[in-house]
């Protein structure tokens, strides 16, 4: 194998080397059956056993209980999420905060199935920060909000509180990167490819009373989330391998330590980064308003020209660095530096900063 690059893109992203290993070996051969993971029932008790070892080490990381959440396995993307958390959930009204594209993607669904108010919105300055003194009404449906802004490097630090209106996170870019308090959830969901996996399959876990109380019954079966708990997760065909990988990740993360430790690597990873901004801040130019605001997982920042980020991309590929571009819609730089990516890449990217400015500034 090429030697492994230094990996900052940010979805599809970095897996651990002993995951992709994993990956590689059963897509050949799976447990010793002669046969590859994807050419197996997934009725099967081989299979059968990779789905609940994945399911109950999900609530072992999250500190909940499968009495009360389900752990569901879903296809068609965090995206497909943004429409049915509304087709299920939403009866008279629903709140969202706006904290980018991927929000603002969410609140169109959501739209389209009812009254859909934003309590609050950071889109006046293209979503460089989170907002603040959030107020709720406190008699709507639930509350939705997106932990990490993956475009735009903004991260909420703590939970809002909503009192007893349910809470509903796209936790698609920072899910398990950090502790939390996920009792105080209502549903949470992610997109695997950004911090848990390869795409195909997206992670929902959902308090299992919300579901029996308040989950609509009269929507099309595959979309109803009511199936999918009733069957674990297996109504119809998972996609099988995705799942096998996001359960080798989750094993990952607990032997490294669990939570507290990938939190701990990761707020020494940014602030390798972040650093850069604040010393070199005549050249590098973070994208984020607020320092409290700056996510750990998608480092956002400019430089003093376009001229400059499109040589600085360039520059880092010759020295085995890739997907720094900033997302098409803001352009600029964005290193992603989730729980897989080794202190090794980041401190590789923070010498390269160094160099680059003394080259340039
Ligand atoms: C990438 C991303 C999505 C979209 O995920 P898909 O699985 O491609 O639908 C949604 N939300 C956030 C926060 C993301 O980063």
């Amino acid at each position: 194998m090429a030697t492994r690059a230094h990996n900052f893109f940010a979805g599809p992203a970095v897996l651990p080397l002993s995951v992709v290993e994993a990956a590689r070996d059963a897509a050949y051969d799976f447990a010793g059956l002669g046969m590859s993971i994807m050419e197996i029932s997934h009725r099967s008790k081989e299979f059968d056993a990779v789905v609940q070892k994945a399911q109950a080490d999900v609530l072992e990381l999250m500190g909940l209980s499968a009495e009360d959440y389900a752990v569901l396995f879903l296809g068609g993307g965090a995206s497909t999420q943004f429409a049915m958390l509304p087709m299920n959930f939403l009866h008279r009204k629903a709140e969202y905060i706006n904290t980018g594209e991927w929000a603002t993607k969410a609140i169109k669904e959501a739209k389209m199935m009812g009254e859909t108010v934003v309590v609050a919105s950071s889109e006046d300055a293209n979503f460089n920060y989170i907002p603040g003194n959030l107020v709720f009404s406190g008699d709507a449906d639930y509350v939705h909000f997106t932990s990490n802004n993956t475009i735009y490097g903004t991260e909420f630090k703590g939970t809002p509180d909503t009192g007893d209106v349910p809470l509903v996170c796209d936790m698609s870019s920072d899910i398990f990167s950090r502790e939390l308090d996920f009792s105080r959830y209502s549903m949470i969901y992610a997109g695997a490819q950004k911090n848990l996996g390869p795409a195909g399959v997206t992670l929902v876990v959902v308090k299992k009373s919300w579901i029996e109380e308040k989950a609509k019954t009269d929507i099309p079966t595959m979309l109803k989330y009511k199936t999918h708990v009733a069957k674990e997760s297996m109504f119809n065909t998972p996609p099988v391998f995705p799942i096998f990988v996001v359960g080798k990740t989750l094993e990952w993360i607990k032997s490294e330590g669990g939570l507290a430790v990938m939190q701990e690597r990761n707020e020494k990873k940014a602030a390798l980064l972040y650093d850069m901004f604040d010393n070199l801040s005549d050249f590098y130019k973070g994208a984020v308003a607020k320092k409290e605001d700056r996510s750990l997982m998608n480092v956002t920042f400019r430089l003093p020209s376009e001229e400059l980020e499109a040589k600085f991309i360039a520059e880092a590929k010759t020295l085995n660095m890739y997907g720094l571009k900033g997302h098409r819609s803001v352009g600029g730089c964005r290193a992603s530096i989730y729980n897989a990516c080794p202190v090794e890449s980041v401190e590789a990217l923070a010498k390269f900063m160094e160099t680059f400015y003394a080259a340039h500034k």
